[in-house]
């Protein structure tokens, strides 16, 4: 018995390899850019993502199967812009000769006061730049498949400006003085300059512990001297902090927002556009609240 489901699988098994090598395997480093990944490349690669949904790029900590990907890739699609150090430190250990896409190389880059801003890709036109990008590293190691890439990412390009003038008109809604958040990472200072809203980080302060009272009450000082009308606490980040700023403060509460990730399948962002709707959205209705 045993031996006839060997023999009658056997066609499946030589087939199934062929397949499967056709895939073109590929590594992004966290979730957002996997998924821009996948809409570039349909079904001419198998896009991995080594930050899972809702997981934290800044401070990720790679596993060995991740060091295994890295090795088999043909393609590693990184963000740049400083944002994934422990990728600069596997590239190498991994001996992968994958050829590696930095999406953000064409962006023009934001500065912080701890160097470059890496959350470019929150600037719908910035993701644009990424896709072009990643056709180009795409065109490039599979040049036959290179037409078909670029006619996904004119479609996909096209989509995210859609999204582009969408959310600009959600946001002519709101009068420019109400346009002011907080929130507990600073992640959306591409998204603030492109549509004039003033975001405002708690720096200074580390979202990983808990807060100390005085802290808390020169945040609320704060909120209340700039007339910051919504609080808003991001997918990844430890929340306590906010959370007790505006309790304290009275301001609206946002539900969590997405920034350095998707949600898992099936929830309210997983995707890179739809992460964009949901946002917006949020962000409209507590800034007009
Ligand atoms: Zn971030």
């Amino acid at each position: 018995m045993r031996r006839r489901d060997l023999l009658l699988s056997l066609p499946a098994l030589l087939a199934t390899p062929a397949r499967a090598s056709a895939k073109l395997p590929v590594v992004a480093s966290f979730s957002i850019l996997a998924d821009i990944t996948r809409e570039v490349a349909g079904p001419a690669a198998a896009v991995r993502s080594l930050v899972p949904p809702d997981g934290d790029v800044h401070i990720y900590e790679p596993r060995p199967s991740d060091l295994l990907a890295i090795r088999g890739a043909a393609l590693v699609v990184t963000n740049g812009l400083g944002l994934e150090g422990w990728l600069t430190r596997l590239l190498p250990a991994s001996a992968s000769k994958a050829l590696v896409v930095v999406a953000a190389a064409a962006v023009t880059p934001r500065h912080m006061d701890e160097g470059l801003d890496p959350h470019a890709w929150q600037d719908p036109r910035n993701g644009i730049l990424y896709v072009r990008a990643i056709a180009d590293g795409f065109a490039a190691i599979a040049p036959d498949q290179a037409a078909a890439i670029r006619a996904r990412a004119n479609d996909y390009a096209r989509r995210i400006a859609a999204m582009d003038a969408w959310i600009a008109q959600q946001m002519a809604t709101v009068p420019p003085e109400q346009r002011r958040i907080l929130t507990s990472h600073d992640a959306f200072f591409y998204f603030g300059a492109r549509y004039g809203i003033e975001f405002i980080g708690v720096q200074g302060i580390d979202t990983e512990s808990e807060p100390s009272a005085a802290a808390i009450a020169a945040l609320v000082r704060q909120i209340r001297a700039e007339k910051v009308k919504a609080v808003f606490v991001e997918n990844m980040a430890n929340p306590a902090l906010v959370r007790t700023v505006a309790r304290e403060s009275g301001v609206v509460l946002g539900p969590a927002v997405y920034s350095d990730a998707l949600s898992p399948p099936g929830g309210p962002a997983d995707s890179y556009l739809k992460m964009f709707r949901y946002n917006v959205t949020q962000f409209v209705k507590a800034m007009r609240g």
